[in-house]
C-alpha cells in the first residue's frame, strides 16, 4: 500500500458515514504510514475507544474528535470538534439528540422515496449503518443495492441532495451551537471543509467569536488558490489551519487517509488551545 502524510484530522468509520470499522480505519492509516489520526465521525465518539486501543497497538496517536453538521443558511457548515471525551455524559446527550434527530429524517426520506416509486426499506438502511449515526450515506447504499441507482454517488444527484425530490432538512444545531457547544465541553472546534460554507468571510468572524479554533485549509477537493486563501483567513482570525483527507472509504467523497500534507505544528496549535476558557484575543478584521 502507497503511503500517505504523516497527519490526518478527518476520517470517517462505519460509525457513521465511513465504510470501515474503526479498527480496521486504525490498521489502514498504520498501513499507509499515518501517525496522528483522528477519527471524526458524524455526531458519536462511539468508535474512539477501540480506535485508540488499536492505534496504541500500532504507533498511531489517535485523536478523539466528531464532526457536527450544522442546518442554517449558510451552506454546509461542519463544525470538527478534536479533544472532546467520550466519557462526557453531558455531550453524549447532546450528540444522541443529534442522532435521533438523524434518524427521524432518514424515515421521512424513506417514506419519500417509496411514495415516489422507489422502494427502499428503513430496516435495510438501518442494517447498513450497523448501529452508527444514520446517515444519507447509508440511504444511498440501499438505493444502490435495490438497482434504484447506477452508482453509490448518483443517489445523491438524482435523488437525496439537496433541491432533489426526496430530500429532507436536517433538524440539529445552527453553526454558531455547534461552537458554542463544543467549547462547552472543552473541545477544540474547526470548521471543516469551508468551500461548502457559503458567505465564508461573513460567518468566519461570528464563529471566531463564538470560539473557533481552526479551519481546514488542507483538504482533497481544495486548489493551491482555495488553500492559498483560507491561509489567509486562518491568519486573519487567528485560526489555526488544520487538514484531513475526509477518508469515507466508499464513494467519491474525500481521498484515502493521509491524502494532504498537514503541517506537523498543527497539533500543539490546536493543544494549546483547549480549555472552554479560550477565546479569540485576535482583533477583528486584523492581518
Ligand atoms: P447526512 O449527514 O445524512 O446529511 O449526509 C451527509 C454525508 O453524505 C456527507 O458527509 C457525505 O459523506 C455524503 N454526501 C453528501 N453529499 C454527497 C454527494 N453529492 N455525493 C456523495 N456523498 C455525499
Ligand atoms: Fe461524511
Ligand atoms: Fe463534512
Ligand atoms: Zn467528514
Amino acid at each position: 500500500m502507497t503511503t500517505g502524510y504523516p497527519i490526518d484530522l478527518h476520517t470517517h468509520s462505519l460509525r457513521s458515514d465511513g465504510a470501515l470499522t474503526e479498527v480496521e480505519l486504525v490498521r489502514r492509516a498504520a498501513a499507509r504510514a499515518v501517525k496522528i489520526q483522528a477519527l471524526s465521525d458524524h455526531d458519536t465518539l462511539v468508535g474512539v475507544a477501540a480506535a485508540v486501543a488499536e492505534g496504541e497497538r500500532l504507533g498511531v496517536r489517535v485523536i478523539p474528535a466528531t464532526e457536527l453538521n450544522t442546518e442554517s443558511e449558510w451552506g454546509d457548515v461542519h463544525i470538527l470538534s478534536y479533544f472532546v471525551d467520550p466519557h462526557d455524559e453531558a455531550l453524549e446527550e447532546r450528540l444522541r439528540w443529534l442522532r435521533e434527530n438523524r434518524g427521524r429524517r432518514i424515515e421521512l426520506m424513506v417514506e419519500k422515496l417509496n411514495a415516489l416509486g422507489y422502494a427502499v426499506s428503513l430496516d435495510r438502511v438501518r442494517d447498513i449503518a450497523q448501529g452508527g449515526s444514520l446517515g444519507r450515506p447509508h440511504l444511498a447504499q440501499a438505493l444502490f443495492e435495490a438497482g434504484h441507482v447506477p452508482t453509490y454517488d448518483s443517489a445523491f444527484a438524482t435523488l437525496i441532495s439537496k433541491d432533489s425530490p426526496a430530500y429532507v432538512s436536517r433538524v440539529g444545531l445552527a453553526p454558531l451551537e455547534a461552537v458554542a457547544l463544543v467549547r462547552e465541553h472543552g473541545g477544540v472546534p474547526a470548521l471543516a471543509h469551508p468551500g461548502t460554507t457559503v458567505g465564508l468571510e461573513q460567518i468566519l468572524p461570528e464563529l471566531t467569536k463564538a470560539g473557533l479554533a481552526g479551519i481546514e485549509c488542507y483538504y482533497p477537493s481544495h486548489s493551491p488558490t482555495w488553500t492559498a486563501y483560507c491561509l489567509r483567513l486562518a491568519k486573519q482570525w487567528g485560526l489555526t489551519p488544520t487538514g484531513g483527507s475526509d477518508f469515507h472509504g466508499r464513494g467519491e467523497h474525500g481521498a484515502d487517509l493521509g491524502a494532504v500534507f498537514v503541517p506537523p505544528e498543527t497539533i500543539a496549535a490546536l493543544e494549546a488551545k483547549r480549555g472552554s476558557a479560550y477565546h479569540s484575543t485576535r482583533v477583528e478584521g486584523e492581518l
